[in-house]
């Protein structure tokens, strides 16, 4: 068989010794347009130190890898004054010319002929039964088929640059340093005992603040070396083609068309701080070897490699843009006392979660909990000892809340059960404020004294958890069917009764059409609210909280999606938000003043032209001026046609934007299922409660 290989990087030349020693008797070319021993960067870093896959695939290049590696075991982070360290975290490094260098010789000794200096513009002169496109990120072979790859690429926000520096660093090191231009970070990492990779990277309004935009690439190592110097210890940066630009993540719909297959940075790149492409580009080579040996035909091996590969990248690709997410928002963080910015740091991707963490560096998870704990009791003396953040007190108002652990039941005679779990906190479903404020026939309700007497009694047999009580109306998804299995099932006729909303916008294309509330109605909503706290604060509830999002009356006043009023509650987000807002003052001039005050508020409305991100965020501002202790984070429902999105910690995300850029408590929620994954998000300040998707009985997860 005749291959051909464009591209002498990690991914072609691998691919191609590891091909050529499987197959000695097919002929193999690669074409490089660097002269050899010309190349970019400095070192290349892999987050593991046992890379077993290529101890099977080729032993002899394993081993010169490996005798070449820089190993350490630790993470600092560089922080205002202070280095902190995490230990267990195994990296190895290496410099990209002794990996290539040692690619190349083993190329050349199985006998694969490499032609440096041949740049391949025309794609259509290749011959080859096979062609491998290992061209790299800007892949002019992918280009060529454009249209039967798919090639789709997200550009970073963040700008990075990339240098070499003789300063040894003896950890994987992250500097933070903020000045009167902005926040900036590096990524530093050593590679061959004599030199490290130096990576500086911040957003593009410290770039431009500090002329980094106009700067040439002397100017830009002048002021990386100056604003960076504690940590270079005298050390300068050198650069190596060195030039700002923005990282790229890539995906291919298909990686593989009729001859042509993709490998490494042309069929996808995952950002550098997971410092993993070199590996994934490897890994591909093996994967395509061992297909092309296990199928007869090429177009099967391809089909098998695609297969194999794209799923296991793609997993990789959103732990990548988990943490490149992350570095795009530091600044966010700013805040921060230095152990929850590592903490935070660390567990970033979603890979590295809290008992991982501490496997790897009890020491280091044991000053994160003494920390925590002592905040949380409003210390400043550590304590010898402490518990997992989860564990730690939370004080609202005149309310602590005895762990970081929330559930939910619907009915008061799930109560006492709920609170037998252990959690610190246990909220009612969606109590309506009237009777024309229900979801359904049978919706709890919180407006006559014998459904406070209900609740009271319920509340008498709790001790040990706080409790809080979620009050709503439920707008234009009212009048519905009980939920059983089905929801947003309109009532007959006759049985279903007026539903108001803020826009005369039916919920589902089969929903009661609901009327747009006039200053009427506004009102006597207003005051159905207000009876229902006072009937709550008699009911002995330690919490409030009022629904503001899934579409329900005060969400439909928020979202731009259900809200088209043309008078003074509608239009920019401070004039949506008013109506929410006089509810809310209502409640809380009724609501005991010692007593906390929380918003369930939908942050997206996952549909086009919702709620976003940033109006979010504005609200949450709005709501804490008003006097909002607490927010838990909603997504989605607002229209019956919405697309969730279920990344991993998908809500978690919310919770820690609005927490940190709003300044409030946040209750995160989704899917969380257990104590490590709630002392991630708790000690990494992204929340500072979490409901728990918990299996008490009786509980459903409706509304
Ligand atoms: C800032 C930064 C830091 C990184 N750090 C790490 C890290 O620490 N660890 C890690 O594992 N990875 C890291 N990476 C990623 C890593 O560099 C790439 O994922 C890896 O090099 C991909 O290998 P490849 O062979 O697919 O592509 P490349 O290494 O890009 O090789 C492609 C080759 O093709 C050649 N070529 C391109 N076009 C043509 C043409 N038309 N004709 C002939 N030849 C051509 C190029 O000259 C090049 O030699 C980093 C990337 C960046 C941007």
């Amino acid at each position: 068989m005749r291959v051909t290989v464009v591209g002498g990087g990690p991914a072609g030349l691998y691919f191609s010794l590891l091909l050529k020693k499987a197959e000695p008797e097919h002929d193999i070319r690669v074409y490089e347009r660097n002269p050899e021993g010309a190349t970019y960067g400095w070192g290349v870093v892999f987050s593991d130190r046992t890379l077993t896959s290529f101890r099977e695939a080729d032993y002899k290049t394993y081993t010169q890898i490996t005798d070449n590696f820089i190993i350490w075991d630790s993470i600092d982070i560089s922080y205002g004054e202070q280095v902190l360290r995490c230990g267990g975290q195994v990296f190895s490094g290496i410099s990209r010319k002794t990996l290539l260098a040692l690619l190349h010789e083993r190329c050349l000794e199985l006998g694969v002929t490499i032609e440096h200096q041949r740049e391949i513009d025309d794609v259509g002169a290749l011959e080859g039964d096979l062609i491998v496109a290992a061209d790299g990120v800007h892949s002019v072979l992918r280009e060529a088929h454009a249209n039967r790859f798919g090639p789709r690429f997200s550009s970073g926000r963040t700008r990075y640059i990339w240098f070499g520096t003789e300063r040894t660093f003896d950890s994987f090191t992250f500097a933070f340093r903020a000045n009167e231009h902005g926040f900036f970070q590096a990524h530093a990492y050593p590679f061959d005992g004599q030199m490290s990779t130096f990576i500086v990277e911040c957003d593009r309004t410290s770039w431009r603040n500090a002329g980094l935009d106009e700067a040439s690439e002397a100017e830009s190592i002048a002021y990386c070396e100056s604003l960076f110097a504690p940590g270079l210890r005298g050390h300068s940066l050198r650069s190596n083609n060195s030039r700002w630009i923005s990282f790229e993540t890539l995906k291919n719909k298909s990686w593989h068309h009729a001859n042509v297959v993709l490998v490494g940075d042309a069929a996808h790149t995952a950002h550098f701080s997971i410092g993993s492409g070199t590996k994934l580009a490897m890994e591909d080579s093996i994967a395509l070897v061992n297909a092309l040996q296990v199928k007869d035909t090429i177009s099967g091996a391809l089909s098998e490699y695609q297969l194999e590969r794209k799923p296991r990248v793609e997993r990789f690709q959103e732990a990548a843009r988990q943490s490149q997410i992350y570095f795009e928002n530091t600044r966010r963080y700013q805040h921060m006392e230095p152990l929850q910015f590592a903490f935070h740091l660390l567990s970033r991707s979603g890979r590295i979660d809290y008992d991982d963490l501490r496997l790897r560096d009890r020491h280091f998870v044991g000053a994160v909990d003494r920390w925590f704990t002592a905040r949380a009791a409003d210390r400043d003396v550590l304590p010898a000892i402490a518990a997992p953040p989860t564990f730690a007190p939370l004080r609202l108002r005149g309310t602590t809340i005895s762990n970081r652990i929330a559930t939910r039941v619907e009915r008061p005679e799930d109560l006492a059960a709920a609170a037998r779990s252990g959690a610190g906190l246990v909220f009612t479903g969606f109590v309506a404020v009237s009777e024309d404020a229900r979801i359904s026939p049978d919706t709890p309700g919180m407006y006559a004294e014998h459904q406070a007497s209900r609740w009271g009694s319920a509340l008498e047999a709790i001790s040990g958890a706080s409790t809080a009580i979620t009050l709503g109306h439920s707008g234009a998804r009212g009048a519905t069917r009980v939920r059983a299995g089905l929801v947003d099932v309109p009532l007959e006729e006759g049985e279903a009764w007026d539903l108001f909303a803020a826009s005369t916008i039916p919920y589902t294309a089969r929903s009661h059409i609901p009327v747009a509330m006039d200053e009427a109605h506004m009102k006597e909503v207003r005051e159905d609210f207000e009876t229902a706290t006072r009937l709550a604060a008699s009911a002995g509830f330690d919490l409030c909280e009022l629904h503001m999002g899934h579409g329900y009356l005060l969400g439909s006043f928020i979202s731009p999606l259900t809200n088209n009023r043309t008078d003074e509650y509608g239009g920019e987000i401070e004039d949506r938000l008013r109506y929410p807002l006089e509810v809310f003052d209502a409640v809380r001039a009724e609501w005991p003043d010692e007593l906390p005050l929380g918003v369930a508020l939908n942050v997206s409305d996952w549909a086009p032209g919702g709620t976003t991100l940033q109006d979010a965020v504005s609200a949450a501002k709005a709501l804490k001026d008003h006097g909002c202790d607490l927010i838990r984070v909603l997504a989605g429902q607002t229209t019956a046609t919405h697309s969730p999105r279920y990344d991993p910690y998908f809500l978690t995300h919310y919770a820690d934007r609005v927490r940190n850029e709003a300044g409030l408590a946040t209750i995160a929620t989704g899917n969380i299922t257990t104590v490590d994954h709630a002392n991630t998000i708790v000690a990494g300040g992204r929340a500072d409660l979490c409901l728990l998707r918990t299996a008490v009985s009786g509980l459903t997860q409706k509304n």
